[in-house]
């Protein structure tokens, strides 16, 4: 039995694979063998993208679900979905606008709903064994000062995952969520640099450091591929231990 993952012959769809945790999932999944389709918003990222990887695109922008839908529906086959472009607006709870309420719960949930029920749709008529994987966030299950609509959607999007996992495994197709810690991304970069902040969340993290977006990468390659066959429905920590304190 290989030890390595393979997904050669898979055709997977990565949502905000322009920059991010998304690109390095995207490089992750071609380098396993995997036909990438990366969608995201910013039409440059993509084009940077297929510099570095064979891999076809489409932007969009997954806040008009309907619109979304649409352009994924043209994409065909699909095997592998991993649902990972998410917001995050810090704002205090007394401070959240309904704006941007609104645009985490679109963009970080129902982009997810709307671009999986395309996929699976088309998964069932198919009658593949497909998989999923959302990228969640320790803030699903944790609260995290400023940032109400962040901790809202992510607990949501776990949520999510279980229901899809509970009407999905009967077709074979498996959905798990991971849920990682702060993952240096360039822009977590900016967020986590002021030395105080920094200094306290490091410090509840019991492996003492932030993660890598390879280390996220790694496990949703893992969940995607059939040496996770038997796991379905979970939420997987990727926080070196921050959810154990
Ligand atoms: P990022 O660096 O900001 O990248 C997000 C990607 O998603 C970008 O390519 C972005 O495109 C795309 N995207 C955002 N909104 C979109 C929209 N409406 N339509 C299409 N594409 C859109 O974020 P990240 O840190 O890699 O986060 C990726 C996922 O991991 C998110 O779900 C996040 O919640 C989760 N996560 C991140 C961390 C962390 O510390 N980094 C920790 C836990 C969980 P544009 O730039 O063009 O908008």
């Amino acid at each position: 039995m290989s030890t390595k993952i393979d997904l050669r012959g898979k055709r997977a769809v990565v949502t905000g694979a322009g920059k991010g945790i998304g690109r390095t999932i995207a490089q992750k999944l071609h380098a396993c063998g995997a036909r990438v389709v990366a969608v995201s918003r910013t039409a440059d990222d993509l084009q940077t993208l297929q510099t570095e990887i064979d891999c076809e695109t489409i932007a969009a922008d997954l806040v008009d679900a309907h619109g979304a839908s649409e352009l994924i529906e043209k994409v065909g086959d699909i095997d592998l979905l991993v649902n990972n472009a998410g917001i995050s607006v810090p704002q205090s709870f007394l401070e959240t606008t309904m704006d941007a309420f609104d645009r985490t719960m679109a963009v970080n949930v129902r982009a997810v709903l709307a671009v999986s029920q395309v996929v699976v749709r088309q998964m069932i008529n198919r009658k593949v064994s497909g998989a999923i994987v959302n990228v969640s966030s320790q803030a699903s299950m944790v609260a995290l000062t400023d940032h109400t609509a962040y901790c809202a959607s992510k607990g949501a999007l776990d949520q999510l995952t279980r229901v899809m996992a509970l009407e999905l495994g009967p077709h074979q197709i498996r959905v798990n969520a991971v849920n990682p810690t702060v993952t240096l991304t360039p822009m977590a970069e900016m967020a986590w640099r002021e030395p105080a902040k920094r200094n306290s969340m490091l410090s509840r993290i019991p492996l003492g450091r932030f993660a890598k977006p390879e280390e996220v990468a790694d496990v949703v390659a893992y969940l995607l591929s059939d040496h996770a066959a038997m796991i379905h429905g979970a939420t997987l920590p990727v926080d070196g231990g921050f959810l154990a304190n």
